[in-house]
């Protein structure tokens, strides 16, 4: 491992292994280091669907997803369950049901050998001198030091590097998942719930491998008690109990409102994915723009060298992928508003006849 790098990359997720894969394969001669702390902290808390929009940036990659990435079983609908008008139905999908950390683990094999992986938490980023940055990592306590030219963050919703250099997202969730054992009842393969009584968003069940994960997202304070009340909210309403917990996790979630919450980097230090506000505010699908923010910054990185005009060629690669990132607030404000959102599912626009 060396101690000085051109860029050192924070997060290895879909974005973060994107961008140091990319740039790898363009300028081999970059010294490159991307800081992870998986799996010590387990796998991402994720739904695990890849959605039609990342399955193409996939085809672009030129890239087949392996087999044993995806999860039993594959689901073709949505069942829309609205706890406060009672209305359900049934939406047609075309996502892919997955194992995350198989997923991401895949994502990190493909990046080539010039680059350093350090397995271990990033818990401080300090400008030690003009266009060098200090950065500590803790790997299961024991402590390394490296510096870089430029920083990469690619650490999702907590993002460290987002807050140690930029503002925070205007709006953060925390996000709750429980997973329980499949008992074979007819809970619904894959819903998507509203409760206004205990959250503004949405929550989700999906069947995966022998489990069902019940999640949602929730305002941070108050998020666990509102997740257990909706979970009997949401038992009593199916009339089915999810039974014991096998495992429980959380996470924050950006949900990005207004332009300012996408931030695509100042100084040298740049954000893609989640971490720059990259995700869908109505359904949080976030995988397709981490892998094209992820490939846009490789881009950019590979044919500029100095720092403003990386960026400058960055943020006009991104700019419709932040504009429809952009329209999908509206969706989200329409999907989340109980009125609006009983008119449609009272009409049965779009959904499908179950037989
Ligand atoms: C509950 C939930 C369900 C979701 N479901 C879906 C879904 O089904 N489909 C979909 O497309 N999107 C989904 N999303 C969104 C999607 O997971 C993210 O938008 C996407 O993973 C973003 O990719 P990323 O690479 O930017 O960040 P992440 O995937 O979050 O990766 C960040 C990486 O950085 C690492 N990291 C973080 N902090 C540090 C640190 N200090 N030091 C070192 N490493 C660090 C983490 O270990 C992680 O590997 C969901 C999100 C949540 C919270």
């Amino acid at each position: 491992m060396n101690t000085y790098y051109d860029i050192a990359v924070i997060g290895g997720g879909p974005a973060g292994a994107t961008f140091a894969r990319e740039l790898a394969k363009a300028r081999p001669e970059k010294r490159i280091v991307l800081i992870d702390e998986k799996p010590r902290t387990g796998s991402k808390v994720c739904g695990g669907l890849l959605a039609p929009d990342a399955q193409k940036v996939l085809a672009q990659f030129n890239l087949d997803l392996p087999k044993s990435i995806l999860a039993d079983p594959q689901i073709f609908d949505v069942k829309t369950i609205d706890l406060a008008s009672g209305i359900t139905r049934h939406y047609q999908r075309h996502y892919l049901n997955m194992d995350r950390a198989s997923f991401d683990e895949w994502l990190l094999e493909l990046i080539p050998e010039n680059v350093d992986i350090i397995r271990g938490r990033c818990h401080s980023l300090t400008n030690c001198c003009p266009g060098e940055v200090r950065v500590e990592v803790d790997n299961d306590g024991e402590k390394s030091v490296l510096f870089a030219d430029q920083i990469v963050g690619a650490d999702g919703g907590s993002s460290i590097v987002r807050r140690s250099f930029f503002d925070s997202p205007s709006k953060l969730y925390i996000s709750i998942q429980e997973h329980f054992k499949d008992d074979g009842g007819d809970m619904p393969s894959y819903s998507c719930i509203y409760d206004p009584e205990t959250s503004d968003s949405c929550s989700w069940t999906i069947r995966k491998d022998g489990y069902v994960i019940f999640g949602g997202a929730f305002d941070i304070k108050g998020g666990r008690e509102a997740y257990f009340r909706q979970k009997e909210r949401v038992e009593n309403f199916l009339g089915h109990s999810f039974g014991e917990a096998a495992k429980i996790e959380a996470c924050l979630l950006t949900s990005p409102r207004r332009v300012r919450d996408f931030i695509s980097g100042k100084d040298g230090v740049f954000l893609i994915g989640e971490a720059a506000g990259l995700i869908s505010a109505s359904s949080f699908e976030g995988i397709s723009s981490a892998f094209l923010s992820g490939k846009y910054l490789a881009d950019a990185f590979a044919s500029k060298n100095d720092p403003e005009k990386i960026l400058k060629y960055y943020k006009r690669k991104t700019s419709k992928l932040r504009l429809k990132l952009l329209f999908k607030i509206p969706k989200m404000k329409i999907l989340c508003s109980p009125l609006l959102r009983k008119i449609i599912m009272k009409s049965g626009i779009c959904s499908i006849e179950k037989y």
